[in-house]
């Protein structure tokens, strides 16, 4: 079904991320047919008609925000459960994961969803933590909202519970997956395949699942690391380090992209780059989870040697939020404050990541990630009838440093205005988040997963 015609009319910036990087002051868009049609001045696009128009003289619009690595399922219904001294909290996760009814997992997804796209985020990649993707179809149907998916599988064994195949059986799922999902609800929905790591993975399955990427014309994603401790593990077992391990085993390439990808030295940042792989970093995961990222952290040198970098939140329980505009800040802010430079990671790197480069990480770059015509029309347009947002000089650096995703006026997927004016209109919100509440606590009592509600009394 075509959308209306919409028109984005004299917003006061329009950050289009296009080959020069112009933004517009006074800016104007037209959305036909679900794509960018025109883009420019608003006194040259005076004439444009459109079935309706926003007056956007107070809005700042940038393309979508995409978020490369977001675990959609159990962690909502019982998100702040850890204590900070916890320690690894994997054990649990799984297990609160594994216990997920289909009905539950549909509620988790919705109020992710929600989530997702009130701040800003139009197309997210969840590494295979769905279980019930036909009842989650509903979710990203009635959203509107791009979404990567696909089955995660493993064949070794793991120190948490992962699914786990014979090798063949996980070959077979992936491929059925791919061919069940991939490109539903009109391209919007894409397929992956989705192997958990190459620790919990043998090199033939790996190698499979990447064949069957390749001839399907869609991508990987694994969960990557490395480090002195993994280099030296690998170096000892496969006389290489372990980037270079995958490479070798051809697992590597522009349609694979890595989560994480913490602790890897210089020569695996050029084994990404010589193969065009791309990666998915959370930074804020990355500092609450204590990873030291002064350290393991190479963000600057991916991208100064061309590596296509996506920033993501990982599970609700571990970045917390969703908010892919505090993963530009944390971005834009760790990496200066790690190697005490203040040049590291501008303003403008982290909003490439958080749109256009992030949307290539993902294979969806020459759909979304910019406004120019012919474009997709995923659009956020921020409100800047806010505090955080005064004075307004330069747009990028408020939207990086002083805002983040509550300042999201309304979004667009696809040319469908998904959050009009702080609203969306596919879940009745009081509902849901009861309804999660109450998801959460069953959860909790029925797998015996428990901690203290505070570390204060609450009484
Ligand atoms: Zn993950």
């Amino acid at each position: 079904m075509a959308e209306p015609s919409l028109k984005i009319d004299n917003a006061r910036y329009v950050v289009t991320l296009d080959g020069q990087r112009r933004i517009i002051g006074g800016g104007s868009i037209v959305v036909e047919g679900g794509r960018i049609s025109r883009v420019g001045k608003a006194a040259a696009l005076a004439g444009a008609r459109a079935d309706r128009v926003i007056d956007a003289r107070h809005l700042v619009v940038t393309p979508g925000f995409v978020n490369g690595h977001m675990h959609i399922s159990y962690a909502h219904a019982v998100r702040g459960i850890f204590p900070d001294d916890l320690g690894s909290p994997l054990a649990h996760v799984f297990k609160l994961q594994m216990a997920m009814t289909e009905e539950e997992e549909y509620h988790t997804s919705l109020l992710a969803i929600v989530e997702l796209l009130k701040n800003g985020t139009v197309c997210f990649v969840d590494p295979g933590s769905t279980k019930f993707p036909d009842a989650c179809l509903q979710a990203y149907e009635d959203a509107g909202i791009r979404v990567i998916m696909g089955d995660c599988v493993t064949d070794r064994e793991a120190p948490f519970p992962l699914p786990r195949y014979g090798t063949d059986e996980a070959i077979a799922r992936t491929s059925s997956f791919l061919a069940k999902w991939h490109g539903r609800l009109d391209g919007r929905l894409r397929a992956w395949a989705m192997p958990f790591s190459p620790e919990t993975c043998s090199a033939e399955l790996l190698r499979a699942l990447k064949r069957l990427a390749d001839e399907r014309g869609t991508m990987l994603t694994l969960h990557h690391g490395s480090g002195p401790k993994a280099r030296k593990d690998y170096l000892d077992r496969h006389g290489l380090r372990p980037t270079e391990y995958l490479e070798s085993i051809g697992v590597l390439g522009p349609n694979v992209c890595l989560a994480h990808a913490l602790g890897i030295d210089e020569a695996e940042i050029d084994c990404l780059a010589r193969t065009g792989t791309a990666v998915a970093m959370c930074p804020v995961t990355a500092a609450k989870g204590a990873r030291g990222v002064p350290e393991h952290g190479r963000m600057p040198e991916l991208l100064a040697k061309g590596v296509k970098v996506a920033l993501g939140s990982d599970s609700p329980n571990n970045s917390n939020h969703l908010d892919i505009v505090r993963a530009m800040n944390m971005a834009a802010i760790q990496y200066k404050d790690a190697r005490q430079d203040m040049r590291q990671i501008p303003a403008e790197t982290a909003l490439e990541m958080a749109t256009l480069t992030g949307a290539q990480a993902l294979g969806v770059g020459d759909a979304i990630g910019s406004i120019e015509p012919g474009k997709k029309a995923d659009l956020v347009l921020f409100d800047t009838e806010r505090p955080e947002w005064q004075a307004l000089f330069n747009p990028i650096n408020n939207l990086v440093y002083n805002a983040d995703g509550r300042s999201v006026h309304t979004v667009i997927v696809d040319g469908r205005v998904v959050v009009d004016a702080y609203r969306q209109s596919f879940v009745d919100e009081a509902r849901l988040f009861a309804r999660v509440q109450e998801i959460g606590e069953r959860l909790l009592a029925r797998t015996g997963v428990t901690f203290p509600r505070s570390r204060w009394p609450i009484v």
